[in-house]
């Protein structure tokens, strides 16, 4: 295989925020585009609707298709092109269930917990106890990239351990299972640091979060926009409008450095420490600047929405896709394990 090949995917928690939009989205899109000098792609994209990973956190299936249909809506309308990348439902390739599977039996359970990611989670949603499946979900994962073969994960410094889970059972499967006529099944894929840009929330506490309620949805009219950041948080010690205020301190300007032009920027700034822009004015100006973004977002939104026909084919042709990938790893695997 010439091309490298990128598999990433989401949770389909339903409507997506401007905290998945730059921490994930917009790279997703980039690296999809991406050209070598020749004109060739550099990169095979393929983006998974992960379903099957709500389960480790939740047994409520009942919103799962409604939020993976929003979900995709919203990768659509940033760019994410069914021609050059299939998206497609983890739920309807059982190869993942059964890759996953085999997996399970080549790596500890010790090893499983000792993922620091697994650790946070378990802190940060206050779980008393693990399900099987959650302790497992580095192995899915592993199954979710190595079933189409992935080269590269884009990463984030944090997500590098599983990585490296995926990594050693790839090792492991190679050792032990050489295939009779290819010789390693998978690859083993290398993570590319991506330095993400975080967006904290507009509480300015945590990142952007549905359950926080602190998010902007990349759905949202530039009426919604303004009217969820008139209530961000800013400098709490500005309290008059011509009060002098600390930029480096306020969320309201950490979305400023992400969406606003650089001269505006800098004259935000400026005025913001002298005291000549009161906070009203600089959270409209701040709102427009997202909305300019949103807008051919929402433009596209708005035509698949109306298509929604179009968007189940879209799907489908992205699952047909992925099965044929899935299916000839997995008569390698089984060649390779001598099953069947
Ligand atoms: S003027 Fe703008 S940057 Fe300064 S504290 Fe107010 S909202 Fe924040």
């Amino acid at each position: 295989m010439s091309t490298l090949r990128i598999l990433s995917g989401m949770r389909p928690t339903g409507k997506l925020h401007l905290g998945h939009y730059t921490g994930a989205l917009e790279n997703w899109v980039y690296l999809q585009n991406l050209l070598a000098d020749d004109g060739s792609k550099v990169y095979e994209t393929c983006f998974l609707i992960a379903d099957y990973h709500i389960l480790s956190t939740s047994l409520d299936t009942s919103e799962a298709y409604r939020n993976s249909m929003e979900m995709l809506l919203d990768w659509l309308a940033a760019g994410i092109d069914p021609q050059k990348s299939p998206v497609f439902r983890q739920s309807q390739v059982k190869e993942h269930a059964e890759l996953f599977l085999l997996f399970s039996m080549l790596i500890t359970s010790a090893r499983l917990e000792r993922n620091p990611t697994l650790k946070e989670q378990v802190r940060d949603l206050n779980m008393e106890s693990l399900t099987y499946g959650h302790l497992g979900y580095p192995v899915l994962q592993a199954a979710d990239i190595l079933l189409y073969k992935g080269n590269v994960v884009p990463v984030g410094e944090d997500q590098i351990p599983h990585v490296e889970i995926t990594r050693e059972i790839a090792r492991k499967f190679n050792f032990h299972f050489p295939h009779p006529t290819i010789g390693d099944v998978f690859p083993e894929p290398e993570p590319k640091i991506t330095k993400f840009s975080r967006l904290v929330g507009l509480d300015g506490k945590a990142k952007m979060s549905k359950s926080l309620g602190n998010t902007v949805l990349l759905s949202d009219t530039p009426e919604e926009v303004f009217s969820k950041v008139r209530n961000a948080v800013t400098d709490t010690l500005k309290l008059r409008r011509n009060d002098p205020g600390r930029p480096e301190v306020c969320t309201v300007f950490s979305y400023h450095k992400r969406f606003t032009a650089q001269e505006e920027l800098a004259m935000i700034e400026a005025d913001c420490l002298s005291g000549a822009l009161g906070c009203v004015d600089c959270k409209k100006r701040c709102a427009a600047s997202i909305s300019a973004e949103l807008e051919p977002l929402l433009e596209k939104r708005r035509y698949y929405e109306k298509r929604m026909g179009l968007v189940e084919e879209i799907l489908l042709d992205g699952e047909r896709k992925a099965k044929e990938l899935a299916s000839h790893t997995m008569q390698e695997v089984r060649t390779a394990m001598r099953l069947g």
